[in-house]
């Protein structure tokens, strides 16, 4: 415990997440030598600072990937990720989740109440990439009912971005990804198309199923100039590009293009203000993210479970749980 504000979770649940391989691997700037990772995780209150009000111990509660005061300018405009006093992505700045316990900053904004006994690996689907797949892939790219609407990358967050889109009752959801297994498994999920990368010319296929128009909305959910280049080429005239993806490097934005087609395109950082309404929406059984679920590990076969999601491709690998 640092400050009166501060709550101590012990972690019942946890997973790995694409971003900590990242981070191992040096692509993620200011992380020092010794950090703990883990930015997803479910757990049960062990101790509260004097300042919380809404959290006691053997509270059982669902983390935020990003710690945030609730009272600032930022926060009251829901923008958590850029708190004054926070807007710390857990494993990044400060210790994670993959850990006996957590010391959590701003408890009472930066924890959600749930209920015990709720289903632990469906809500730890709601820590990170399901705000991130229903803020900044569905709801800034506006879809709408009856719209056709793309999402390049099946990957955690492609499939969070499938499975909330569907809130929003599309006619049309279009999966792009290079991995035939991963494309499979987005029909399960409610995908109506799947087009694999490689084996098929993705813009030509779009263009092709949409009658030259392109797509109302086109979500970029893996990070590379390629794949958001896709997006830029089959959205419609007056359609949105929502970008999620993390790029590492600058991408070619095509304004003389986009500007005569009436495009808008939106991005940014999950901001985790969707996860009340996601957790309403996951007690009244509307939502299944337990289905991204693949593997599951005890807390002391972690580096096992590393090598596992390191070649997700191979190991058939979405989502990977780590009990305590
Ligand atoms: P992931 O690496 O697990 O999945 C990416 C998918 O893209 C894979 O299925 C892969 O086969 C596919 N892919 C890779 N290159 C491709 C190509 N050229 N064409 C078509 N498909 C291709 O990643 P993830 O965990 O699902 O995350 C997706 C992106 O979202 C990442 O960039 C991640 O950093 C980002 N992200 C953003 C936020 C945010 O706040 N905006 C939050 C979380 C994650
Ligand atoms: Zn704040």
């Amino acid at each position: 415990m640092q400050k009166p504000t501060d709550v101590i979770v012990k972690i019942t649940r946890t997973t790995i997440c694409g971003t900590d391989l990242h981070i191992l691997k040096g692509d993620v700037p200011a992380v020092t030598e010794g950090r703990t990772l883990g930015h997803e995780g479910v757990g049960v209150v062990e101790a509260v600072g004097s300042a919380v009000e809404n959290f006691k111990p053997g509270d059982t509660v669902l983390v935020s990937c990003v710690t945030s005061c609730g009272k600032c300018a930022n926060c009251k405009r829901q923008l958590y990720a850029h708190c004054a006093d926070g807007g710390w992505i857990l494993g990044h700045l400060i210790d994670g989740t993959q850990a006996e316990y957590v010391r959590i900053p701003h408890g009472d904004n930066s924890l959600y109440p749930v209920p015990a006994g709720a289903d632990e690996e469906a809500l730890v689907m709601l820590s990170d990439i399901m705000p991130t797949g229903l803020e900044i892939g569905v709801q800034a790219g506006g879809v709408k009912p009856g719209d056709t609407i793309a999402i390049v990358g099946a990957g955690p967050v492609g499939m969070s971005i499938l499975l909330t889109a569907q809130f929003y009752s599309p006619g049309r959801i279009i999966m792009i990804d290079m991995d035939p297994s991963r494309l499979a498994l987005a029909r399960q999920f409610g995908a109506t198309d799947t087009i694999q990368v490689g084996a098929e010319d993705a813009v030509a296929r779009v263009l092709e199923m949409t009658g030259s128009l392109g797509v109302d909305v086109a979500i970029e959910a893996v990070g590379v100039p390629a794949t958001f280049d896709i997006c830029q080429k089959i959205v419609s005239a007056g359609g949105n590009i929502a970008n999620v993806g993390v790029h590492g490097k600058p991408v070619e934005l095509h304004i003389e293009e986009l500007w005569i087609k009436n495009i808008n395109i939106s991005m940014g950082l999950v901001c985790t203000s969707t996860t009340p309404m996601l957790l309403k929406t996951l007690s009244s059984g509307k939502l299944d993210p337990a289905r991204l679920v693949t593997h599951r590990f005890a807390m002391d076969d972690i580096l096992h479970a590393y090598e596992v999601f390191g070649n997700a491709a191979r190991e058939k690998a979405i989502k990977v749980i780590i009990n305590a």
